[in-house]
């Protein structure tokens, strides 16, 4: 496919501004000296051009995208209709807070609803992204201790099945990281115990792990660590398996993170931006970014207070996919929140179960909302590795799992449906897995070859990650 520049031609236009009317001279050092170098196009040119791109590439408004731990869920239209509304689309965040109440009035509204999930007393929708809440949160436990003067504890404790994210939010914050090995894909509270002690600042547990597996010592874990005088934080990134079921608040978690862009259905991976909202119980409010919004007698503010750890984003966090996410927790209700868990976790179970007698499970156990295979045995007797698979899949029209993480599991392949996905579809993956096991134990095809059927086949991975061309004319 042409770049935009390539089809750029002299002189199309896409617009025909007015003749400026005003009558100012805008000083010499101001005027650009040459001419700005963009692509001239008409309307019609540009909309094809980004209609081509978006046909170069996959996505979930394409069909299934079962990648594990990334939540790729639908994301309904009717998210997009509510952000849309005139009132939430056309006003300023420098605004003055009486003209933009209702605006408040939402945020303050989707704080109540992700507290009442979590079973936190307060939030924050400041960070970005999942990364950017939990670095929030560490800054949080970070000036918690502090406070205290309880400087000693520079040690944060991550056990091996968390999340990636997690040692490097933790690392950026200062804190020295210690992970601990998991038994049988779940934290062991032996090798917990071992590590306790009055440098530990906290903890943090992603649970589901990325494993898909619900932590079993949840409460002892959480009670190990406040009697050590650390604080315990929950990835909640992917909340896709436990909303509406169970709460951290009640699990004894101090703060979380949640992925709206993932568990919360608005648009990620290109689609983005994001949204990493906190939640936090009464030890740590007091730290949360600044400005908190307040409600008195009916009447919006913010407020800066002085204690908090200070700003993380410009403003107040990327209101629009607070709105989004809002629009989905009031369509769904208390009772469709429970159920959107209840369906992901048995979709990724009919799956699991659907292919479990010719590829091995890494813990073969009932899983959360996705579950990891581990293809060591796969690659020993057919020569082919997790990589070669995820490339066949391609071939039949969906995008692969998360591969080769985590990174405990060898030849992995990790794998989410999400709850919107139809039985149809979960039939059609199960179908395809089978089909491409028999093509690489029958070798009909040769899996390092793929993907055989489309546009662009195997791609020269290192030469692309380590000189990518991303900039026309490089
Ligand atoms: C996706 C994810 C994150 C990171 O979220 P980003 O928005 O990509 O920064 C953190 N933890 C878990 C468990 C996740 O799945």
């Amino acid at each position: 496919m042409k770049l935009v520049y390539e089809t750029s031609t002299k002189d199309h236009k896409g617009l025909q501004l007015p003749k400026c009317d005003l009558n100012y001279e805008l000083d010499d050092k101001y005027k650009r000296k040459e001419k700005l170098n963009l692509p001239e196009l008409s309307e019609v040119e540009v909309v094809r051009h980004y209609t081509a791109l978006s046909k170069e590439t996959y996505s979930v408004d394409d069909g299934i995208y079962p990648l594990g731990s990334c939540t790729m869920k639908y994301n309904p239209k009717l998210n997009e209709e509510v952000a849309s509304f005139e009132g939430f689309s056309q006003v300023h965040p420098l605004q003055d807070v009486s003209t933009v109440q209702g605006c408040l009035q939402a945020l303050d509204l989707a704080k109540k609803y992700v507290c009442t999930i979590t079973g936190m007393d307060n939030a924050s929708f400041q960070p970005a992204a999942g990364a950017h809440g939990e670095f929030t949160c560490m800054m949080m436990i970070k000036k918690y201790h502090e406070e205290r003067n309880d400087t000693k504890r520079k040690k944060i404790i991550i056990p091996d099945s968390a999340h990636g994210t997690n040692p490097a939010s933790a690392t950026m914050c200062g804190f020295e990281t210690v992970t601990i090995k998991s038994e049988n894909g779940i934290v062991s509270m032996e090798e917990l115990n071992k590590v306790l002690s009055d440098e530990i600042a906290g903890i943090m547990l992603t649970n589901p792990n990325t494993l898909g597996l619900y932590e079993k010592e949840i409460l002892n874990i959480t009670k190990a660590v406040h009697d050590c005088g650390g604080l315990a934080y929950y990835d909640g990134a992917n909340l896709n398996a436990v909303m509406g079921i169970s709460r951290p608040g009640e699990m004894g978690f101090d703060c979380l993170h949640l992925n709206l862009h993932k568990t919360f259905s608005t648009p990620h991976g290109g689609g983005g931006p994001g949204s990493g909202a906190i939640c936090c119980n009464k030890k740590l409010e007091k730290y949360l970014p600044n400005p908190i919004i307040k409600n008195e007698e009916g009447i919006y503010t913010f407020e800066n207070i002085d204690s908090s750890i200070g700003k993380v984003k410009d403003f107040y966090g990327n209101f629009t996919v607070v709105l989004k996410a809002l629009t989905y927790m009031l369509r769904l209700g208390n009772n469709g929140i429970r159920e959107t868990s209840e369906n992901a976790v048995l979709n990724a179970n009919y799956i699991m179960n659907g292919i479990k007698d010719l590829y091995d499970v890494a813990i073969d156990e009932v899983c959360m909302h996705e579950f990891v295979l581990d293809l060591s045995r796969f690659k020993k007797e057919t020569g082919f590795s997790a990589l070669d698979v995820s490339k066949r899949l391609i071939d039949y029209g969906i995008h692969p799992p998360t591969m080769y993480f985590p990174l405990i599991v060898k030849e992995a392949l990790m794998i989410e449906p999400t709850e919107t996905e139809s039985k149809e579809t979960l039939d059609m993956v199960i179908d395809i897995f089978r089909k491409i096991h028999e093509e690489a134990y029958s070798k009909s095809v040769d899996l390092t070859k793929a993907p055989l059927n489309t546009k662009y086949g195997r791609m020269d991975e290192v030469t692309s990650a380590r000189n990518p061309r991303l900039k026309y004319g490089d």
